[in-house]
């Protein structure tokens, strides 16, 4: 495990401070900000602490709102390091909030603990189970989680000794690859008097986020009918599975009618058990997505009406059930290149030839181009207007407060996320470099935030003008979210 500061990347951290000073017009003489350096070197002291936490959250790889040892894990540290910690936050007994400092400004940073059902695997770059069936980390959410942390403790470490001014405020955001642990905070409004808010996710490039992603709601659809005999009397019998088949073919019809921005997925999840009785129920579990909220609202009813109309297709009776739902991320540029000179202080991660030679074995074993790892930092991109696939739970809380996003490579190119090759590089050094490399990239840049409160205010403008007159409502029902089954 090669974790300790690689002497290129503070070369590139000194000559990066170097070119900034220059560009900003201050004089050659004068080093970069002094809490910069320190959170910098904050992240190094603990770096043993929190590759350790990462590790023990890989190793535990608890589901949507199961994580109680992840969740664990990463509050009895905030609370060691001082931090204030309120648990069980939202209804939901994993998903918590530590707290340092007082009054304004109130810059918070999110961390996911979350892992996926049956993709456990070693930290090898060959495909073998940890434990056989188990879940594992295939998003990286073990480094997601320590890594804000590791920025919160550093930023922390500043106020305390008087050389910043304000609250740092860590959330531990449970179930993001399910019900969105995120949503149900924000509906109960903790982000609410939030300056910023920070985040970062494991990926196979380094970049300070410009991209949105896709809003979705997720629903259950489910028919029901009345049992009959199938042969000796199926006219007194009204099928649920009729529903069902209805019901699909009009959503499959509808898609020549939608946006090519427009995605819908369904999965069938009780469609009778045997041909010779008249199926009475049936369920169909489905997803509708696009790249702006009001379009998923538009689709979405007539999905309804489609529902209904299958219904009375098959006489029987429907009912849908919205599960969650999030919103399109709302991006923030002006946080993005508050982001980005930090990246370009900081310089690409850099590997070993052993690291570069786990990746191309991971990219040999699936069958993909063995280009090794990206460390690299690329100028800051183009805002899509249509974000590529994918849904996050961040979304939500880019419209309650102005919110920079991270990502940073932990796995190589090409890798199929959510599967076993991203829990193999986010249990040993690949993962844990960018880990690390997230904790200083977004330190530096809640430095940024608390000392320059024209930044806050241009952030903010830029999330009013953005937000427009859109008034934010979570998907979700009342209440703290039901433990998903499928666990
Ligand atoms: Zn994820």
């Amino acid at each position: 495990m090669d974790i300790t500061l690689n002497p290129y990347i503070m070369r590139k951290f000194f000559l990066g401070v170097f070119v900034l000073c220059t560009s900003a017009g201050f004089s050659q003489s004068k080093k970069t900000d002094p809490n910069k350096e320190a959170v910098i070197e904050s992240v190094s002291k603990h770096q043993q602490e929190l590759v350790s936490i990462s590790d023990k959250i890989w190793a535990y790889a608890e589901t949507a709102l199961k994580e109680s040892k992840s969740s664990k894990e990463l509050a009895d540290y905030a609370e060691a390091q001082g931090f204030v910690v309120k648990r069980g936050v939202s209804g939901m007994p994993t998903a918590f909030i530590a707290e340092y400092g007082s009054g304004k400004p109130i810059i918070g940073i999110m961390g996911e603990f979350d892992a996926l059902p049956g993709i456990s695997q070693k930290a090898q770059p060959t495909r073998e189970a940890l434990q056989a069936g188990a879940a594992g980390h295939g998003c990286g959410h073990n480094l997601f989680g320590a890594g804000s942390l590791g920025a919160a403790v550093a930023v922390k470490e500043l106020i305390a000794k008087g050389k910043l001014k304000g609250t740092v405020r860590f959330y531990g955001t449970p179930a993001e690859e399910s019900v969105g642990g995120k949503i149900y905070m924000a509906r109960d409004g903790l982000f609410k008097d939030l300056d910023v808010c920070l985040d970062w996710h494991p990926n196979p490039e380094i970049a300070a986020s410009t991209q949105s992603s896709q809003a979705m709601i997720d629903f259950i659809v489910e028919f029901k009918g009345k049992s009959a005999h199938a042969a000796a009397d199926p006219w007194n019998g009204r099928s649920a599975v009729d529903g069902v088949e209805a019901f699909t073919h009009g959503v499959n019809l509808l898609r020549e009618h939608v946006l090519p921005s427009v995605r819908m997925h369904y999965a069938i999840k009780a469609g009778g058990d045997v041909p010779n009785v008249v199926p009475e129920y049936g369920k169909v579990w489905m997803w509708v997505r696009d790249s702006k909220r009001s379009v998923v609202d538009q689709v979405f009813a007539r999905v309804n009406d489609i529902a209904k109309g299958a219904a009375l297709i098959a006489g029987v009776e429907v009912k849908v059930t919205v599960q969650t739902g999030d919103y399109e991320l709302l991006v923030n540029r002006t946080g993005a290149a508050a982001l980005q000179k930090n990246l370009e202080i900081l310089g690409p991660i850099t590997y070993t030839p052993d690291e570069i030679a786990f990746a191309k074995k991971i990219q040999e074993a699936q069958g993909h181009e063995q280009t090794g790892l990206d460390g690299a930092i690329y100028p800051l991109k183009e805002t899509k207007e249509h974000p590529e696939g994918g849904s996050t739970d961040v979304g939500d809380i880019s419209w309650n407060v102005p919110e920079i996003t991270l990502t940073t490579t932990t796995a190589p190119k090409n890798t199929a996320w959510h599967g076993w090759a991203v829990v193999a590089c986010g249990g040993m050094s690949i993962g844990h470099k960018g880990m690390l490399f997230s904790a200083k990239a977004l330190a530096m840049t809640m430095v940024d935030l608390f000392e320059n409160e024209q930044l806050r205010k241009d952030m903010r403008a830029e999330f009013e003008k953005r937000k427009g007159n859109t008034v934010y409502k979570a998907y979700i029902p009342d209440g703290p979210p039901p433990v998903p089954a499928n666990n």
